[in-house]
């Protein structure tokens, strides 16, 4: 197994999606993504492969220090426990890209980062990645895509695996919005969330436009959508990316 990490970004950040908007978190972006969302926010992330990398010196200051990646896991483990101890932080979000595709490294990773709360982003799609690394996650974040809204064609066989495998940990589900959300789809989806993790909150945001896509939903949309999703699941919130709104990373 190898003991490296295809790295994208470290650095320490206000987190501005989902249940933990707010919060300081280290993030830990990985490299490569297994799909290729119509509104994905994050192109130089996408490709696993090697290439250049930023690791943040000093917390929150963007003195960024140029490296390649691959790095060390303990060369990653060493970047992250560094900018956790300059301020209180309240988890590590390990995010991509999509993490799950190093899933095997991160095995190399995750023991030496045993002491610190970690936050799993994931777009939901890999379970048998999830499997591998979930005894060191403290927290899920699953993406449920919609192929109305990403372009993408995730089976819902797949995400309701991984959500079952998720639910063995404190989850919470995430549904971009956007202006063409397929009503079924959103049903299927939330009414699947319902059944699985019924304990989840659902997070309904609105997408922010980007790449491919020139404009989000309107609000009668999305009011429309959270009454629908309201009908199958008991806690579902409306929260858009917030950290755009705010001019952050
Ligand atoms: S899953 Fe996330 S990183 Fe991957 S393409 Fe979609 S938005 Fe981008």
């Amino acid at each position: 197994m190898s003991r490296s990490l295809l790295v994208s970004e470290v650095f320490s950040a206000i987190q501005g999606e989902g249940a933990n908007v707010g919060r300081r978190q280290v993030f830990l972006r990985l490299a490569g993504c297994n799909i290729r969302c119509d509104y994905c926010d994050q192109p130089e992330a996408l490709e696993l492969a090697p290439g250049p990398c930023r690791v943040e010196r000093t917390a929150g200051r963007r003195d960024w220090e140029q490296r390649s990646s691959p790095l060390a896991v303990d060369e990653v483990a060493e970047a992250v426990t560094r900018l956790w101890g300059q301020l209180p932080h309240h988890a590590v979000s390990l995010t991509g890209g999509e993490p799950l595709m190093q899933a095997g490294r991160l095995t190399q990773l995750l023991p030496l980062l045993a002491d610190l709360p970690v936050c799993l982003e994931t777009n939901g799609t890999l379970p048998a990645g999830l499997a591998q690394v979930i005894e060191w996650v403290d927290e899920v974040s699953m993406d449920l895509k919609l192929p109305s809204v990403d372009g993408e064609r995730v089976r819902p066989s797949i995400q309701r695996r991984f959500l079952e495998l998720a639910a063995t940990r404190p989850t919470t589900v995430k549904i971009v919005v956007g202006a063409g959300t397929d009503d079924r789809q959103l049903e299927q989806a939330t009414t699947m969330v319902a059944e699985v993790a019924p304990r989840s909150t659902v997070y309904l945001q609105p997408v922010t436009p980007f790449g491919a896509v020139t404009a989000g939903p309107t609000p009668e949309q999305v009011l429309g959508w959270q009454e629908l999703c309201l009908a199958r699941h008991g806690d579902v919130r409306v929260v858009p990316q917030t950290h755009k709104l705010i001019g952050q990373l």
